[in-house]
């Protein structure tokens, strides 16, 4: 993405003098066991630091087996998409439900743009299957090895003023009802049902399909480019107001950011190249290591070395080739969702506070804009919400997000992205979400006896 001319040269030389030290908290993380005492296989996320042994795994064919699985399967049953979540929604010693064989799209409509699709489809896969169509999804999250729904179901998103989160385009789903029900839900049919589990965390049912409100196929520039994140800070809103997408990294420790703009173009495309952003992180990394016993020379390389190392790149193509990005370095996260207008402020606060306490962190601080919609369990809901997300290498220390980060995204009203860390309960919940009762209400209504609840789930509704 940011192209890199071998950033770390000059850091070599100006650091020549330092010893070379790993940080203190870097240890790479104990594996589970493969199996239980029962024999059962482990589930793990993404970020690894997650497990459990389902009794039962399923892959049901058809969403007749996904109703009939419901019914009889060991509880809790927990339907898993890419396992890309880093709060335990997934976790089961009951059953694991993949929609891994039922993907694909069911049907379109070539004038609205809308699609119906399987709810396994992985968001990756979606993008040329809906290309083909001549439509494409309005906006895309950082990376698209999502399903649909695990995707819809903890209020993914991207960026940009005028751009909601991705349940915000899906205009009707079908659940099936831990009673075992196939049920059809829109503005119009079930919409109780459907306000209330479009952000359903898996907690509703199981999502079989989805219709989906799309765009026409549409050429994009993607531009990035390092810049001084105090000026960054700065232009924030304007930036906000001239691009269709915008976001930006503010590395800690260096007083650089990363910007990236994409905006409509006629142009020729120009494809992306070799994404490099990895190479950059673990730059970043070294970088971090060498200077873990003296870190006020860190910001003085990064300034000298990054700022003249890396330069802006271009591509052009369309936009569901180029929204989403490789991310093959594991790390754990946390993101809050805060009122657009207070999003500098608090991320002054967050990036002041590392710099001040966290020597050890390298990964950059996001921040996008999110517009407002009206599903009851989405963060955003009735506000334009600017995002601030943190991240910590799988091995390294990350309760500093609890610790330091939290409390200063609680104290500016934010709301914690559903699949990424964060210390919430259902009292707290329901003090941020006007709808939080009444998607409690419903959810109990579908699932009485909570055979879709594990333990994490029961402290989110209070159940
Ligand atoms: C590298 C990385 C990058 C990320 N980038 C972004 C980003 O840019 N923006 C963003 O908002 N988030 C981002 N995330 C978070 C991620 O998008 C969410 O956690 C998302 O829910 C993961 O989708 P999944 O398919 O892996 O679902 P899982 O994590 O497997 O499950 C998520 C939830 O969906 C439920 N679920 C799964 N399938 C169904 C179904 N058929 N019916 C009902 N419920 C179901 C699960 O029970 C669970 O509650 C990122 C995560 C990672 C690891």
């Amino acid at each position: 993405m940011i192209a890199r001319r071998t950033v770390l040269k000059g850091a070599v030389a100006a650091g020549a003098g330092l010893a070379l030290q790993g940080c203190a908290g870097e240890a790479e993380p104990p594996s589970p066991p493969v199996q239980d005492a029962a024999g059962h296989l482990v589930w793990r996320n993404w970020s690894g630091h997650l497990h459990s042994y389902p009794a039962e795994r399923s892959a049901p064919a058809s969403e007749e087996a996904v109703a009939e699985l419901l019914r009889r399967a060991p509880t809790p049953i927990r339907p898993v998409g890419a396992g890309h979540s880093f709060t335990p929604l997934v976790p089961t010693e009951g059953t694991l439900v993949t929609l891994d064989g039922l993907t694909g799209v069911v049907a379109h409509d070539a004038q609205r743009l809308r699609a119906t699709v399987r709810a396994g489809t992985r968001l990756g896969d979606l993008g040329s299957a809906l290309a083909a169509l001549g439509q494409e999804m309005p906006n895309l999250p950082d990376v698209n090895k999502q399903s649909l729904a695990g995707a819809l179901s903890t209020a993914t998103h991207g960026t940009g003023r005028a751009y909601k989160a991705l349940h915000g385009d899906a205009v009707a789903f079908r659940i099936a009802t831990p009673a075992g029900g196939l049920v059809d839900c829109d503005a119009t049919r079930n919409p109780e049902l459907f306000q209330a589990a479009r952000v359903g965390l898996g907690a509703f049912g199981v999502l079989t399909q989805v219709t989906l409100q799309n765009a026409a196929l549409t050429r994009v520039k993607k531009r990035v480019e390092p810049r001084p994140l105090a000026d960054v800070l700065e232009e924030w809103p304007a930036l906000v107001a001239k691009h269709r997408n915008v976001e930006f990294f503010a590395v800690p420790f260096t007083g650089i950011a990363a910007t990236i703009t994409v905006d409509e173009v006629t142009e020729a495309v120009r494809p992306r190249g070799r994404d490099e952003d990895a190479g950059i992180l673990m730059e970043l990394k070294r970088l971090r290591d060498w200077t873990s016993w003296l870190p006020s020379v860190r910001r003085g390389i990064a300034q000298k070395v990054l700022a003249a190392g890396i330069h802006p790149t271009e591509a052009v193509d369309e936009g569901w080739k180029l929204l989403s990005n490789e991310r093959p370095i594991r790390f754990n996260e946390m993101e809050y969702h805060v009122p657009f207008e207070v999003q500098v402020l608090a991320l002054r606060e967050v990036v002041a506070a590392i710099e001040a306490h966290c020597p050890d962190v390298f990964f950059p601080v996001e921040a996008r804009v999110i517009a407002a919609d009206d599903a009851w369990l989405s963060p955003f809901y009735g506000r334009l919400s600017g995002s601030i997300a943190v991240h910590a290498y799988y091995k390294d220390d990350h309760r500093f997000f609890f610790d330091l980060v939290e409390p200063i995204l609680r104290r500016y009203d934010g709301r914690p992205h559903w699949g990424k860390m964060h210390s919430l309960k259902a009292a707290d919940l329901a003090a941020l979400y006007p709808k939080f009762e009444d998607a409690r209400r419903v959810r109990a209504s579908v699932d009485p006896a909570g055979r879709m609840l594990n333990g994490y789930l029961r402290e989110v509704f209070g159940a």
